[in-house]
């Protein structure tokens, strides 16, 4: 289906067949998305364009290889005993809500497990099938790329619209939510837009933890692969100065806040 002129996967028939998962690849014991350590899917296909992004090869949404569920349960199934008490699986991208209608028959498979379930998220996407894949999501963690509409776009080529929408959303189901925030030098630690933010989601109840992701060019080799231009090329990681008050200034909103 093509949707304001973009591929949706998941309704266009094209991804899915039956109950497999087109993914990039699936890493084991992560500790970086979500609590404990995790099992991490990601997902193939999306449809930002982040300048930043570390894995530009989950892009394309014909990439990747088709996984079925029951493989990928069986090996969380496997993991489980490492899991302890706050760990399970994770599904990232690429960008997961592409493919939320089977994504929501894996995690309701992971659940009759008893394994916990996180999704790693842009917000992309707002309808029902959103909607019934984040009942089965035990914890959301948002990615919010920017505050303001218009770095939005020149940051990741779209809208944050639906990215709010989402933030909403599971702001009135109750259920929790981190945001994660990434930091770039010059284009999202302005001062100005990093206290708009929290203005507006410091008063959600839903949101546990705000993670700050300090820019790396750990991905420029991929883009280079794959011949695409690196557009952040002159920019460097934050400096302790920028972290730090970038940092104290998310603390005067949220209770918790974690540099990672
Ligand atoms: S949303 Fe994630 S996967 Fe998609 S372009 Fe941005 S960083 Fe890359």
């Amino acid at each position: 289906m093509i949707q304001n002129g973009l591929l949706i996967p998941q309704e266009s028939g094209h991804l899915n067949e039956g109950e497999r998962l087109r993914i990039h690849s699936i890493e084991t014991f992560g500790t970086h998305d979500g609590p404990g350590i995790r099992m991490v899917v990601f997902v193939q296909g999306c449809q930002f364009r982040c300048l930043y992004c570390a894995n530009p090869d989950t892009m394309d949404v014909t990439g990747g290889k088709f996984t079925g569920l029951e493989e990928i349960v069986k090996r969380a199934v496997d993991q489980k005993p490492y899991f302890g008490k706050s760990g399970g699986v994770t599904v990232s991208g690429g960008e997961p809500l592409l493919q939320r209608r089977i994504l929501k028959q894996l995690f309701i498979k992971l659940h009759a497990e008893g394994i916990n379930t996180a999704l790693d998220s842009n917000g992309r996407l707002i309808d029902q099938q959103t909607k019934d894949l984040l009942e089965e999501t035990d914890l959301l963690l948002l990615d919010v790329k920017h505050f303001n509409n218009d770095w939005h776009r020149k940051l990741t080529g779209l809208s944050n619209v639906n990215t709010f929408k989402v933030a909403k959303h599971r702001e009135e189901s109750g259920k929790p939510m981190w945001l994660r925030y990434v930091l770039v030098p010059g284009w999202s630690d302005q001062e100005d837009y990093l206290h708009q933010l929290g203005c507006y989601f410091g008063g959600f109840k839903t949101i546990r933890k705000v993670e700050i992701l300090p820019y790396h060019q750990l991905g420029v080799h991929k883009w280079e692969a794959l011949g695409m231009d690196y557009k952040l090329k002159g920019v460097g990681p934050p400096s302790e100065e920028i972290l730090n008050k970038s940092a104290a200034i998310f603390r005067e909103y949220f209770e918790e806040v974690q540099v990672n």
